[in-house]
């Protein structure tokens, strides 16, 4: 066994996982750190994934019941749980997904901040009263559980996408059924024992919360399964493709959190030293593996040279190597695949007549692990492998002249998830968040695209999928709608003044 493996299997243990292995899994637990092998689990068949489900709606039919404040209680009790894990399951995550440990930490915390939203949320899952236009008459809206919440995960986020998903499911009367991504399966396991837990502490009906593993084809269970009403779908754009007319063939619904092409507009007036820094963090933060990490820049004409200098100065400083080191900042690309990604972009982005002004290259880093030196490209124009979402540290610089033309650059790719300006010039910043600028779901000022707090409704447009989660009215998805019109007069006046007698 690695010192990696035992290491994971001391963390399950105190999360009260135990030991999940089994000698012939068909499922491989790798970590990027080193690419050394953790251990194997076995995958769920089609028919044990079908019981699952069949479980959740039985615990469903159960927990709607439950009053809303006394099952944010549930909730409650897991955010207690991950304040006391939160050390091992953020290990977990660096483990897993090589996040460096700060980044580990902090997506624990997003939990723990969701768990504390859903809470309070638990009190006020609120309908409208809406004036009618029949005398004596009532209207108003209720919001019911809606049922088994299918959760389909990606690595990059491995625990932080469910919590924004199950706290919010858990309070509004849901059941939640998780497959979590093929590559961080151990998180998922740690997060159930978890949620198991804190069941037991809050009297839940059991099954309330499962995990399904397996890749794809189980996914594609809980796509196609009529007792889920809702498949919350976190990963690339392709899956989103796969899933979402499958959904909708079963007339299901579906929350899409797809792939993202996030840029940053540079403005003349903008405060560079905060730029840099704001741009560094989002474009190499998590290896570049983060749905709203920062590809492209937009930078005006008359700054580029200084910007362009100052990146390349603050980029070759970078520290690179295992993310369990506290003074490292860029850790592994996720598997090989993710590599020979990040170098074919380098290549054809060069082909294209990019000027590789940084990086590009693998990084020498001790064990078999995938690192590299994030890479800085100067383009001439917005090409084909610009407007793709490479999975990796890789930026594009562009360049404009006046406003109009970056916000035309900023908007053609397909998808619509992040952005940002920097600008101390309060029109052109306005200018972005108003209709005329920005097409994401989420339009910064003055920070970068990447680093989210879970108050806010957290989702992206176009190719990105539409869906909305975490915080605001987020929540609603999770829900049902009805409307119910009372009639409190003695009379049997119809709407729109329609006379039947
Ligand atoms: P991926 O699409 O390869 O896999 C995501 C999940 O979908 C996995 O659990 C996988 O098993 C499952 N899956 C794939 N095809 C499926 C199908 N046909 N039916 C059912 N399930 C299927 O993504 P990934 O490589 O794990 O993650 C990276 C991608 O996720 C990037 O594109 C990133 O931008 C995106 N992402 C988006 C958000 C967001 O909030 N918008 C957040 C995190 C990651």
């Amino acid at each position: 066994m690695t010192d990696i493996a035992i290491r994971t299997q001391d963390i399950l243990d105190r999360l009260g996982a135990g030991n999940p292995f089994v000698a012939d899994g068909d499922l491989v637990c790798r970590s990027p750190i080193d690419g050394s092998e953790i251990g194997r689990l076995r995958s769920h068949t089609a028919d044990e994934a079908a019981d699952v489900i069949g479980r959740a709606q039985a615990a469903f039919e159960q927990w709607r019941s439950v009053p809303a404040p006394v099952r944010g209680q549930f909730v409650r009790e897991l955010g207690e749980l991950l304040r006391e894990h939160k050390d091992d399951l953020g290990a977990l995550v660096s483990i897993e997904a090589g996040k460096i440990v700060s980044e580990g930490l902090g997506e624990v915390q997003e939990m723990i901040d969701i768990c504390d939203l859903a809470v309070g949320l638990s009190r006020q899952l609120h309908g409208l009263t809406i004036a009618t236009e029949r005398p004596g008459h009532r209207m108003m809206e209720q919001w019911h559980p809606l049922g088994v919440v299918g959760v389909i995960s990606a690595f990059n986020f491995p625990v932080a996408v469910w919590s924004w998903n199950a706290a919010l499911a858990f309070v509004c009367g849901d059941a939640v059924v998780w497959k979590p991504s093929e590559k961080t399966l151990l998180t998922a396991l740690g997060c159930q024992a978890l949620a198991a837990e804190a069941g037991r502490r809050a009297g839940v009906p059991e099954g309330l919360s499962a995990v399904l593993l397996g890749d794809y084809r189980i996914g594609e269970v809980l796509v196609d399964d009529p007792r889920v009403p809702l498949v919350s779908a976190t990963g690339s754009t392709r899956m989103g493709k796969q899933v979402a007319p499958r959904v909708a063939a079963r007339l299901g619904r579906t929350l899409l959190e797809l792939g993202g092409n996030n840029a940053a507009i540079v403005a003349p007036s903008a405060d560079l030293d905060l730029a840099v820094r704001g741009i560094v963090f989002s474009a190499v933060g998590t290896a570049g593996q983060r749905c709203t990490s920062l590809r492209r820049i937009i930078v005006h004409e008359s700054i580029k040279d200084d910007l362009v200098t100052r990146l390349k100065a603050a980029y070759e400083t970078l520290p690179i190597g295992s993310p369990l080191e506290a003074s490292t900042l860029v850790g592994p690309l996720v598997d090989q695949p993710a590599f020979d990604a990040f170098g074919a972009a380098v290549e054809q982005a060069t082909a294209d007549g990019g000027d590789l002004v940084t990086g590009g290259t693998a990084a020498d880093v001790e064990g078999d692990g995938f690192y590299v030196h994030p890479a800085i490209i100067d383009m001439p124009k917005q090409t084909e492998i610009v407007k793709a979402e490479t999975f990796a540290p890789l930026l594009y610089v562009l360049t404009y002249s006046d406003l109009d033309e970056a916000f035309a650059l900023h908007n053609e790719v397909a998808q619509g998830l992040s952005s940002s300006i920097f600008t101390l010039n309060v029109r052109e910043a306005e200018q972005f968040m108003s209709v005329v600028g920005s097409d994401c779901g989420i339009a910064n000022v003055n920070i970068g695209p990447s680093g989210a707090e879970i108050g806010g409704a957290f989702g992206g447009e176009k190719e990105t999928g539409g869906g909305r989660e975490s915080g605001s009215d987020a929540w609603r998805a999770y829900m049902r709608r009805s409307t119910n019109t009372v009639n409190y007069s003695t009379e049997l006046p119809l709407a729109q003044g329609v006379e039947f007698v």
